[in-house]
C-alpha cells in the first residue's frame, strides 16, 4: 500500500481533508482532528509485560474530517486507499448477539470471530464499535481520514487512525473521553476488533503526546509522566531511518514472544514479568532455562534488562548536562537485547544501526515491533547528512531497498485541530 511521505505543512494537511471531505461526501465537515505516530525512544516489548516504555508523539498524524449525519449510517474513507467504507451503527454487533463471539472471562483479549469488516476499514469501524459498547452515544457520520504517518513502518499509523476517528467521532457526537479513555478505548478496538494483540504503548503514544516530551509509561498502573526531551538544546536530533520492509514472520513472530513471556511469568509465579527485578534475573534465568528452555530464559532476560534501560534513561535525561553518548549506550544495549535475546530485529536494520554508530550517532536501535520496519539513531545535527549517506551507501551495497530518513519531532498528543 503506497502511503505519502510528503509531510506538507500542517496547515495544508488540514485543508486537504477539509477539501477531501467536501469532494467524497458534499457538505462541510464540522471539525478535523488529528493525532499522531509515534516512535518509541526505549522500552521494546514491555509494554504487555506489565512494564516501562518511553514513546514520544510525533510530528506526522493521521487527520480525520468529520460530520454528523441525521441517520444511523457510518461512512469512513480512507484517502490514501481510496476506499469508503459504510455501514449501519446499529449492524454492528453488541453483546449476548450472536455475532459477539467472545469469551465473557477475558473479553478484552479474545478477537471477534466474525467482524462486520475486516482490513483497513476493521481499525474506524471497531472504534465506531467498541464506542459504542462502552456506552458512549455515537451517532451517524462521515468521516474523512488521510495520514501523513508511514503504514506498516513501525510508527503506529494504525493507532493514529484510531484515535483520530474515536475524536472525531466523539466530537460530532458531542460526547467527552478523556484522555485516558480515548488510549484505552482505542486499543481495545485493535485488540477485539481489528484481532492485533498490541499492548497500550501505541495508543497512550498517540492519546498522551506532548510538545517537547517524551512519555514515561508504567503500563501496570497507566501512570504516565512526561519528560522533557529537548534535543535542539543539545544540537542533536532523533533521526527515523525506515528501512521499508516488513518480514512476513512479524506477525506470528509478535504473538510468539507475547505468549513466550507469558508462559515464563506464569512459571515463575508472578503477574507479570514486570516484577521480575535486575536482582532475580540471574536465578529466575536459572529457572526458565532448566524448566522452559534457554529461549524463554532469553525472552525474560530481555524484558527485564529493557524496563531497567527505561529507568536509567529517564535518570540520565535529569542529569545536567544531559548525556548524549549515554543516552545512545542504552539505545545500543536496547538494540542487542532485541536482537540476540528478544530476535526481532532483521538484516536491515541492524544494518541501520551499525552503519549510523559508525558514521558518528550516538546511539540507534530498532523501534516497534521489529521485524522490519524502523530504526531510530540519535545524531549530532552537524553529522546527519554523514549518517544518511553512510546508511544510504550500506543499504546500497547489500541491494536492500532504499530507506527513508526523516527527523522525529516530540509533539502534542490526539486533539481537535480545526
Ligand atoms: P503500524 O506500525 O503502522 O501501526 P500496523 O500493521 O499496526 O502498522 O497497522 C497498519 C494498518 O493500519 C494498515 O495495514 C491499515 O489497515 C491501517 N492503516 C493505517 N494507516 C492507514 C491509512 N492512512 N488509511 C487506511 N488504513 C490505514
Ligand atoms: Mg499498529
Amino acid at each position: 500500500m503506497a502511503v505519502s511521505l510528503d509531510m506538507g505543512s500542517v496547515a495544508s494537511v488540514v485543508d486537504d481533508a477539509r477539501r477531501g471531505f467536501v469532494e467524497q461526501f458534499g457538505g462541510e465537515p464540522t471539525g478535523v482532528w488529528a493525532a499522531p505516530g509515534r516512535v518509541n525512544v526505549i522500552g521494546e516489548h514491555t509494554d504487555y509485560n506489565d512494564g516501562f516504555v518511553l514513546p514520544m508523539a510525533i510530528d506526522r498524524a493521521c487527520y480525520a474530517a468529520a460530520a454528523p449525519r441525521a441517520d444511523r449510517i457510518l461512512r469512513v474513507h480512507a484517502a490514501q486507499l481510496g476506499e469508503t467504507v459504510e455501514l449501519s451503527l446499529d449492524a454492528l454487533v453488541g453483546p449476548g448477539s450472536a455475532a459477539d463471539t467472545r469469551d465473557a472471562a477475558d473479553p478484552d483479549m479474545t478477537p471477534l470471530t466474525e467482524p462486520a469488516v475486516t482490513g483497513w476499514a476493521g481499525y474506524p469501524v471497531g472504534v465506531a464499535w467498541i464506542l459504542q459498547q462502552a456506552g458512549f452515544p455515537v451517532r451517524g457520520a462521515d468521516v474523512y481520514l488521510t495520514s501523513t504517518v508511514p503504514v506498516g513502518s513501525g510508527l503506529s499509523s494504525s493507532a493514529a487512525l484510531e484515535c483520530a476517528t474515536a475524536l472525531a467521532l466523539a466530537g460530532v457526537s458531542e460526547f467527552e473521553l478523556t484522555t485516558a479513555e480515548l488510549a484505552r478505548h482505542t486499543q481495545r478496538a485493535e485488540n477485539i476488533y481489528a484481532g492485533v494483540p498490541c499492548g497500550p504503548l501505541d495508543q497512550m503514544s498517540s492519546a498522551f503526546g506532548q510538545d517537547g516530551s517524551v512519555l514515561f509509561i508504567d503500563t501496570r498502573s497507566g501512570e504516565v509522566k512526561p519528560q522533557p526531551f529537548d534535543l535542539a538544546a543539545e544540537n542533536a536530533l532523533l533521526l527515523v531511518i525506515d528501512t521499508r520492509v516488513s518480514h512476513a514472520h512479524g506477525e506470528n513472530g509478535y504473538a510468539d514472544r507475547r505468549s513466550a513471556c507469558e508462559r515464563s511469568a506464569e512459571f515463575l509465579g508472578v503477574r507479570a514479568l514486570r516484577d521480575i527485578s535486575l536482582a532475580d534475573l540471574p536465578e529466575s534465568f536459572a529457572k526458565v532455562s532448566v524448566g522452559l528452555g534457554e529461549t524463554f530464559a532469553r525472552r525474560v532476560r530481555h524484558v527485564v534488562t529493557e524496563d531497567a534501560r527505561v529507568e536509567q534513561f529517564v535518570e540520565i535525561l535529569h542529569q545536567e548536562p544531559v548525556s548524549l553518548p549515554r543516552l545512545g549506550h542504552r539505545m545500543m544495549q536496547s538494540h542487542a537485547s532485541l536482537r540476540d535475546d528478544y530476535e526481532v530485529s532483521a538484516p536491515e536494520l541492524d544494518l541501520a544501526v551499525a552503519t549510523a554508530v559508525a558514521a558518528g550517532a550516538h546511539g540507534a536501535r530498532m523501534t516497534g515491533g521489529g521485524f522490519g520496519g524502523s530504526a531510530i539513531a540519535l545524531v549530532d545535527r552537524d553529522l546527519l547528512p554523514d549518517v544518511q549517506d553512510a546508511v544510504l551507501a550500506a543499504f546500497a551495497e547489500h541491494g536492500y531497498t532504499e530507506p527513508q530518513f526523516f527527523p522525529a519531532v516530540a509533539s502534542a498528543g490526539a486533539h481537535r485541530i480545526a
